[in-house]
């Protein structure tokens, strides 16, 4: 049965007159606000908010957040994007007064333990790329991507101005090609071969002495670890190139295999797939970057040194690209992920990795057998299935199934990605999943398989809305209330 209560708008609930504040008579005289405020800062007429009690305004919030599908509320094995559960006590340290309290323009005497705590961030996450130097600074990964991309492009302005290329295989997140393009450099595709992996020899024609980065993510977005990683960041370096390693799918290699090991000059962590910090929802976020040796001296300013037992910010550095983030990036979500990282330590975060990916291939084995994985049987810790062979037969889109898994309760993969697979479906469980769950979801799927397409074409049937116009939805929401709509 479809929910037919539609959320009515704070503002359609409102009855003049309503009021959710009482306030106190004003015990000192009156005075009108335009001898209080300059002219132009008084509102010609009072602005028309809604008028409306306590009750409607917590019933309306509640109401709506559970409008919504979260990891919080069902499984959600969103490929690529690594949605596992954010542990809570995060959220309780995270909102203690030592840092909540704090404030930015306090003098760094002050705030030597938030320092502290950030020092131990760049420390923990340069151990973990395999990579000398970190910025905190990105806001997200594809904030992170643009920061790099800006370092690299003014190590080669003082080395070798010719380089303005960046390789970026046709697999790729759309946010490679976008940040290149941003950093004012000139993304070219590099294609992939029958087995989804880098195609050398089209990487080997496309390099020359104008390039200036290869991107690569690895494990890639098949989910697949590309071995000839080797022979790849040979490639590019003897091609005078740097390697960007895309780091969002590290949730698959923490304390097993290091970037910088594996020949990357710089990367990106995405602490809201892979530290558990929680997704934005365009709200603050973080894209900490980590950098070899080369490419330190560019990194945004400042960054946090230790200096006998205190810590400050550095703000001398000549060649740094200058700031990308007000004050010192978003604190409140390093915090988090500096608790994820304490927690598990060293043993533990490896821990994590083997799990994720030991969840991922116990789903492949049980999916495979109804919905093809053009890969083969072994994965990292996500895979890409497809129904193309059910949209031939039945006319059954991905679409259509990732619609019908809200009705089962689970939010659905992440389909028509990569581009590279048709009728994509891109699963990631993570490793904070049980096996009942895994099952439960296998099944699901499995039965939405077997179901007609008159059924299926109309799916969700449980949630408020169905199938709505994504595109208009998109370009024209209706987010605010208006006396015409
Ligand atoms: C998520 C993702 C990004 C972008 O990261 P954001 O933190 O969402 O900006 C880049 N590349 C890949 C492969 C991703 O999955």
């Amino acid at each position: 049965m479809r929910n037919q209560q539609a959320t009515k708008l704070l503002f359609e609930l409102s009855r003049p007159g309503c009021e959710a504040t009482v306030l106190p008579e004003c015990d000192v005289p009156a005075r009108p606000i335009g001898e209080l405020l300059p002219a132009e800062a008084v509102a010609d007429a009072p602005l028309p908010l809604p008028e409306v009690t306590e009750p409607d305004v917590v019933r309306h919030f509640v109401n709506l957040s559970g409008k919504n599908m979260s990891v919080d509320t069902n499984f959600y094995p969103l490929g690529s994007c690594t949605m596992k559960y954010n542990p809570k006590r995060n959220e309780r340290l995270s909102s203690l007064p030592a840092w909540a309290d704090l404030h930015p323009y306090q003098p760094e005497a002050s705030l030597q333990g938030m320092l502290e705590m950030l020092w131990h961030c760049q420390e923990m996450l340069s151990e973990i790329a395999g990579l000398p130097a970190v910025s905190l600074q990105p806001a997200a990964g594809a904030h992170g991507e643009l920061t790099a991309l800006f370092t690299a492009a003014a190590y080669f302005r003082d080395h070798d101005p010719g380089r303005k290329k960046v390789l970026i295989p046709d697999q790729a997140h759309g946010t490679n090609p976008a940040s290149a393009a941003a950093a004012g450099l000139t993304a070219v595709e590099v294609k992939s071969n029958s087995a989804g992996l880098v195609d050398l020899d089209d990487l080997r024609a496309k390099l020359d002495e104008t390039t200036a980065v290869f991107m690569i993510t690895n494990p890639n977005t098949l989910g697949v670890f590309d071995p000839q990683i080797g022979q790849i960041t040979k490639l590019v370096h003897e091609a005078g190139g740097l390697i960007y390693l895309d780091g969002a799918n590290m949730n698959a290699i923490l304390g097993v295999t290091r970037p910088g090991d594996f020949g990357a000059n710089m990367m990106h962590f995405n602490p809201h797939k892979t530290f558990s910090t929680p997704h934005g929802g365009g709200g603050p976020g973080a894209g900490p970057i980590a950098v070899c040796e080369r490419l330190a001296p560019y990194l945004p300013t400042p960054i946090v040194v230790r200096e006998g037992d205190g810590f400050r910010l550095d703000f001398n550095r000549p060649k740094s690209i200058g700031r990308v983030r007000s004050f010192f990036g978003n604190v409140g979500v390093l915090v988090r992920m500096y608790c994820y990282l304490r927690t598990h330590g060293a043993e533990g975060l490896r821990r994590v990795s083997e799990n994720a990916v030991l969840n991922a291939n116990y789903l492949l084995a049980r999916v495979k057998h109804f919905l093809p994985v053009p890969q083969g049987d072994r994965c990292m810790h996500e895979f890409v299935a497809t129904s193309s062979k059910l949209k031939a037969e039945k006319h059954i889109s991905t679409m259509d199934i990732a619609k019908r898994l809200l009705d089962f309760g689970f939010h659905a993969p992440t389909v028509y990605f990569p581009l590279i697979v048709p009728e994509a479906m891109m699963i990631e469980p993570t490793e904070t999943e049980s096996k009942a769950t895994l099952d439960a979801f296998a099944e699901a799927l499995f039965r939405i398989t077997e179901e007609s397409h008159d059924l299926l074409a109309e799916a969700p049937h449980t949630t408020t809305i169905s199938r709505p116009d994504e595109v208009l939805a998109a370009r024209q929401p209706r987010l605010a209330w208006s006396p015409e709509a």
